[in-house]
């Protein structure tokens, strides 16, 4: 089977606007004096806070245990003092407990430095290691990597997939960690298998990051049952159910997780989390982060201690060279646009975009023309145009049978409607509305 050229149905190929930081190599970002870590950065519980006012704490240490079952514990990235638990406002707009550090600038570890031979360790202590290190997916789902690690009655995964399509136009940080850290990218893979008893790993990587693929391919080019598969460059190819499609040609079917079909996905730079913390022993306690968009002064990759003020993050790239017209962290296409620059960074911080007002700016909205444009690209085989329509007049159970809750929110249809129309916003909120409608039932 050829691993190159790999692609989905539907989908778009935009402008990636790459260009602007994939050169740009790994720095070692900005030194804060205050770190303010939530107690909520992944998909599951809060953290409860295992430390109080006045305690000194070092950098990699366990600050927020994680009781339930789906949650992640979350580390200091800079040794000092607690100053305070506050509550704050997250990068993605819902307010959580924080633990606030000031730096005392020693940088001393609170962790103990391995270099072990995974090989020799059981699925249980591979989990165990993964769940203490605080890994969740950094692709921007943040869902705790100890639990998509574990295997079901019944399951057999036959394939680990690491994605690292990276298909949402301005991010690099995945790019230039695989570029980076190959070895460690591969790795991860091995370990997520030998957990998981699958045979075989498969890399994935858009066209578009041809020294990517290289120094993966050169990583694991003496590395049985692990490849690298080559993936056409086209929005959302990152998306788990299109990129196991591309690769296996195994279709996920609706409701069901991809273990039901024998593959499990993780991010790129989530192998690499995974490695650092089985093999080194190190938490997640930092990340690579891409700062970039038409109005940034100095596009950059940079390692940020967790916690980092947005503000800090954006003086270290020397602000903006323009007004700026929106601010928004992950992707354009699914990201979040923010209203300061006060919130602090997260696990699940893979990018901040400035753009410029002209990019910025909303366009007019005008009626449908029933060109089908949405209907041509949506990666799920939806409707949007009706979906739209059914959300805006409140026909919930019309849009349900039409399966809007299929919609991955992908974004894809609102880009290429000629007319401007918010189709996704209204799916989004047409689904929110069944969901509330479900619960109150
Ligand atoms: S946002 Fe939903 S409806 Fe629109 S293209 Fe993506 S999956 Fe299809
Ligand atoms: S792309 Fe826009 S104008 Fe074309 S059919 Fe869809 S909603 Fe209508």
């Amino acid at each position: 089977m050829s691993l190159e050229n790999l692609s989905f149905k539907g989908g778009y190929h935009m402008h990636d606007f790459k260009e602007i930081a994939n050169n740009c190599p790994i720095e070692e970002g900005p030194v804060p004096a205050i770190v303010e870590i939530a107690l909520h950065q992944h998909i599951g519980a809060p953290c409860l806070p295992l430390v109080e006012k006045g305690d000194v704490v070092k950098v990699g240490q366990k600050i927020g245990e994680a009781k339930a079952t789906i949650s992640a514990p979350v580390h200091a990235s800079v040794s000092g003092t607690v100053l305070e638990i506050k509550e704050i406002t997250t990068v993605a707009g819902f307010k959580t407990k924080a633990v606030v550090i000031e730096n005392d600038g020693r940088n001393e570890l609170g962790y103990e430095e391995k270099n072990d031979d995974y090989t020799l360790l059981s699925a249980e202590e591979i989990i165990s290691r993964v769940r203490e290190a605080g890994v969740v997916g950094l692709g921007g789902a943040g869902f705790p990597t100890s639990v998509k690690l574990q295997t079901h009655p019944g399951e057999k995964i036959e394939e680990i997939i690491i994605n690292g399509a990276e298909c949402e136009p301005f991010l690099t940080s995945d790019q230039v960690s695989m570029e980076t850290y190959p070895e460690k990218v591969v790795t991860g893979c091995l370990i997520a298998m030998q957990a998981m008893e699958a045979a075989k790993g498969y890399i994935g990587i858009e066209d578009n990051k041809p020294n990517a693929i290289d120094a993966v391919k050169n990583a694991c080019a003496n590395v049985p049952n692990v490849e690298v598969a080559v993936l056409k460059t086209k929005y959302p190819q990152g998306d788990q159910k299109r990129i196991v499609q591309a690769i296996t040609n195994k279709v996920i079917p609706s409701g069901v997780h991809g273990t039901a079909i024998g593959v499990q996905v993780f991010n790129a730079s989530t192998a690499i989390a995974i490695t650092d913390a089985v093999v080194y022993g190190k938490p997640l306690y930092e990340k690579v982060v891409t700062m970039t968009g038409s109005a940034i002064t100095l596009p950059k990759n940079i390692r940020v201690k967790l916690g980092t003020p947005l503000i800090e993050m954006l003086e270290f790239c020397n602000g903006f060279k323009e007004e700026p017209g929106k601010i928004i962290v992950g992707g354009p296409m699914m990201g979040e646009s923010q209203f300061s620059v006060v919130s602090p960074s997260v696990k699940t911080m893979g990018g901040v975009i400035v753009l410029n007002k002209e990019q910025a700016q909303e366009k007019p909205v005008s009626p449908c023309i029933k060109c089908g444009k949405c209907v041509h690209i949506c990666p799920v085989g939806l409707e949007p145009l009706f979906l739209q329509s059914y959300s805006l007049n409140g026909l919930l159970e019309e849009a349900e049978k039409n399966h809007i809750m299929e919609c991955i929110e992908c974004g894809t249809c609102s880009y290429v409607c000629p007319a401007n129309r918010p189709l996704v916003e209204s799916i989004k909120n047409g689904k929110r509305l069944i969901r509330a409608t479900q619960k109150a039932r």
